[in-house]
């Protein structure tokens, strides 16, 4: 049987106050009418974390906060950054880690990476660790390979309880912002080769319960078919996040896979 999915709004680095919390408000109306298997997460900028949590902290709330990056230090001397004890203290429940646009642009290593997750972990917040390759990699053929590091260098540094605690996300780069989608069988043949790397170190239990998430040119098109892949456990939306009506889609699909199993 297929878990719930997962669907999670990342809208990097866009909106206004008054779009964010005009999308916010949107995807909540909207949102009021359904009954939901799947768990939605929004991931604005984190200067709007707080027009989230606002509204996910309501009884009948349909999404949960999330955020898009924290820091690896604790409190402290760090100017400019935001500590996961921060968040924590706002009610955000997940945290994005790992992106590649952040590895890109802001040096960030898998040894930084596994440093915020763990200051994620310890304040109760769970990470969603991206990993995937370039398109050179996935040329050349050393994409399993790629993932395999990123995957050994951070998760596997986690103990058992921590792993329970923490999300992956697969998002090959040459897909992202893109409009080129991995295909549904890329997906399936990926995320099936991390589920067996997380069941090399953790056993199966915790394999067959972690969850992992496709992105990458996910929109409301293609999301029925990639989620109907018997290992993708859901998404990390990018681009198709940022318009309620498209967002909503993708949700509709994975409630739609999720009933019809
Ligand atoms: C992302 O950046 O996490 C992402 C998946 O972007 P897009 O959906 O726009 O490709």
């Amino acid at each position: 049987m297929m878990k719930p999915k997962i669907v999670i709004g990342n809208w990097k680095m866009n909106k206004n106050f008054d779009e964010a919390e005009n999308l916010i408000c949107e995807i909540g109306e909207k949102l009021e009418n359904y009954n939901l298997e799947t768990e939605v997460v929004l991931c604005p900028p984190l200067v709007y974390a707080e027009l989230v949590t606002d509204i996910a902290d309501q009884d009948n709330a349909q999404f949960y906060a999330g955020v898009q990056n924290v820091s690896e230090y604790e409190n402290g001397a760090y100017t400019g950054e935001v500590s996961a004890e921060m968040l924590a203290s706002m009610n955000v429940a997940f945290c994005i880690v790992g992106h590649s646009e952040r590895r890109k642009y802001f040096g960030e290593t898998n040894d930084i990476v596994l440093k915020k997750m763990l200051r994620l972990l310890a304040n109760d917040i769970v990470p969603v660790m991206c990993c995937g390759e370039s398109l050179d990699e996935r040329k050349s053929g050393s994409h399993f390979d790629v993932v395999k590091k990123q995957i050994e260098e951070s998760i596997y540094n986690l103990t058992p309880e921590q792993m329970e605690r923490t999300m992956i996300a697969y998002e090959p780069i040459w897909a992202i912002g893109t409009g080129e989608t991995a295909t549904p069988a890329q997906a399936q043949e990926m995320l099936a080769f991390i589920r067996s790397l997380i069941e090399k170190k953790f056993g199966t239990e915790m394999a067959v319960s972690t969850y992992i998430l496709y992105g990458g040119s996910c929109n409301a098109k293609n999301a029925l078919e990639l989620f109907s892949q018997q290992d993708v456990d859901g998404g990390l939306i990018g681009g198709a996040s940022l318009k309620a009506d498209d967002f909503i889609k993708i949700i509709e699909a994975g409630e739609t896979v999720c009933k019809d199993n």
